[in-house]
């Protein structure tokens, strides 16, 4: 970009022609271009795979001077600039990853102008040489990639990106434009005013993704329901399976292997070397699964991920809707598959009480918990509730698992009033607080060892509940939980009442749960 004249707007379309070998723009790119190639500020709202990238690629090509885009992928700009290296785009980057002489070869093309694109970790603008390097040079825009990391209670907080409202102080006149895939009105509005963008303008994209077709049951065997339903539907495609722990990634990818599905580790525990050496082979190879924490993914660009799993509850709406979202960028159909069970929830619980910050902290953790919850248990179409969550309103979508099999209700007053009445039994009568377990083994009237030696037999609840199976029982925990109607606390995810449990207790208030689909027994078949 060495323009004298002021850029127009067709030179961005002749950019997307010529460098990047499109046809055309793709929903709000080509406004969102023109806005910063005139030199304004944006916010920009677009789902993982929507094209964040060219909305300031293109910008800083048609644009005099360099473009410095800040992101936290350090272990993916040398692939973002040998992928523009490629297209015959002049891009480097600056990160801890590189030793002296290889950033001095850097900084030296930044102060020639020979570069259109420099990309930046966040803590490298902490470093005030680098601050001086910048000012030395012509920057054309600011880039901020994966936006959401400002916001403090996020899931993907980075301190340094709070110094980036700096940005603006020490280059009044440089068009800034922060990007992220997250997006309720509570994160966007963090950023803008952490970022000191309330002048900016907002580009807010449909999140919708209408080729993910979302599914979620109830958690049995987790490993094996994953397996049953990657040889049903997912033969040889590359995917993605999330866990919550290490110990979890590392038992589930051995676990497809031993039944014949190539699959690699991915978390933070493994050695630099290993995790970066399992990504490019996800990316490179066909059909790969990638069992990992949440630890991988962001900014992962692999148009062909078919599936993306979870087999824990995510901890919150926005991580698991950016989650699946890297499945299915090529548009063509793909699945989002959750399994989640009662012991998610106490897991969850566990980990927000012995969290650290203050309880207003600890709040805003459980509401996020409580809309995944409810998400989970929903009997509406779980898109329509996806795309609420994130401030749109749709009709029902037809290709997700409640749309596709409606989910019957069913009229569970009664059997709630059961399960919170042994729970104030064994409170008011003996002090005692016990877990789901124990309290289903009280309602089935089983004389399980714990509950001889507690003498819960002698409860007058005991044996009142059985005409359930265990595993709706289970089910009723969780929808009572999942509708704030029980709660449960502690380390041993002991049952307590909630404020309106009493309006159930007192037959004020109707239940509705919603039937649990009756599982087929499927033949073992795997090695375990
Ligand atoms: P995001 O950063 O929003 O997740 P990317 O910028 O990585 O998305 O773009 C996702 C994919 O779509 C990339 O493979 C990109 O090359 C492609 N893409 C983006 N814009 C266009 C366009 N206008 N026409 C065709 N393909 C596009
Ligand atoms: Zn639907």
């Amino acid at each position: 970009p060495d323009l004298d004249t002021p850029p127009k707007a067709s030179d961005a379309l002749q950019v997307l022609h010529r460098v990047f070998g499109y046809s055309s723009f793709r929903g709000s790119q080509q406004e969102i271009i023109e806005h910063v190639v005139a030199g304004g500020d944006g916010l920009v709202l677009m789902p993982t795979g929507g094209g964040k990238s060219l909305c300031y690629q293109i910008p800083a090509l048609v644009r005099k001077g360099v473009g410095v885009v800040v992101s936290p992928l350090i272990a993916l700009m040398q692939d973002q600039v040998d992928a523009l290296r490629a297209l015959g785009v002049r891009a480097g980057f600056l990160n801890s990853t590189q030793d002296f002489d290889e950033r001095r070869l850097v900084e030296a093309e930044f102060l020639a102008g020979e570069l259109d694109l420099l990309y930046l970790a966040p803590e490298r603008l902490r470093v005030e040489s680098t601050v001086r390097l910048l000012e030395r040079g012509t920057i054309s825009l600011f880039a901020i990639d994966e936006a959401h990391c400002v916001a403090q209670w996020g899931h993907d907080f980075r301190p340094d990106y709070l110094a980036l409202s700096a940005l603006h102080e020490r280059w009044p006149d440089v068009p800034r434009i922060a990007l992220t895939a997250t997006a309720t009105e509570a994160t966007h509005a963090e950023i803008a005013s952490r970022l000191k963008l309330q002048d900016a303008r907002h580009f807010v994209a449909s999140f919708d993704r209408p080729n993910i077709q979302y599914r979620i049951v109830s958690k049995d065997d987790p490993k094996r329901q994953l397996l049953a339903l990657l040889r049903a539907e997912h033969g040889g495609d590359a995917g993605i399976v999330y866990c919550l722990s290490r110990a979890s990634v590392e038992k589930t990818a051995e676990f497809l292997v031993k039944n014949g599905i190539e699959a690699l580790p991915y978390h933070a525990g493994l050695d630099a070397r290993t995790r970066a050496e399992n990504q490019a082979r996800f990316l490179r190879e066909d059909g790969l699964v990638m069992v990992a924490t949440i630890a991988f993914g962001m900014g992962i660009d692999k148009p062909d991920v078919r599936f993306v799993c979870h087999l824990d509850l995510p901890k919150s709406v926005e991580g698991y809707y950016q989650e699946t979202g890297r499945a299915g960028r090529d548009g063509l159909p793909s699945t989002a598959w959750l399994a989640y069970g009662l012991q998610d929830v106490v897991q969850q619980r566990k980990m927000i009480e012995g969290s650290e910050g203050d309880e207003a902290h600890r709040r805003r953790l459980s509401a996020h918990v409580d809309a995944m919850l409810a998400l989970c248990e929903t009997v509406e179409c779980r898109r329509v509730q996806l795309l609420a969550y994130f401030g749109e309103e749709s009709s029902p979508c037809g290709n997700c698992d409640t749309c596709l099999t409606p989910p019957e209700s069913w009229d569970g007053t009664v059997p709630a009033q059961k399960l919170l009445s042994a729970v104030v039994r064994l409170k008011r009568e003996r002090g005692q607080k016990f877990g789901a377990g124990q309290v289903t083994d009280i309602l089935l009237g089983r004389k399980t060892a714990k509950v001889i030696q507690f003498d819960h037999d002698a409860l007058s609840v005991f044996g009142i509940g059985t005409e359930l199976r265990e595993a709706e029982w289970r089910g009723v925990v969780r929808q009572l939980l999942a509708q704030g109607l029980i709660a449960v606390e502690g380390e041993y995810g002991t049952l307590v009442l909630t404020e309106t449990s009493g309006e159930v207790l007192g037959g004020q208030r109707v239940v509705s749960l919603r039937r649990e689909p009756e599982k087929k027994a499927a033949a073992r078949t795997e090695k375990t």
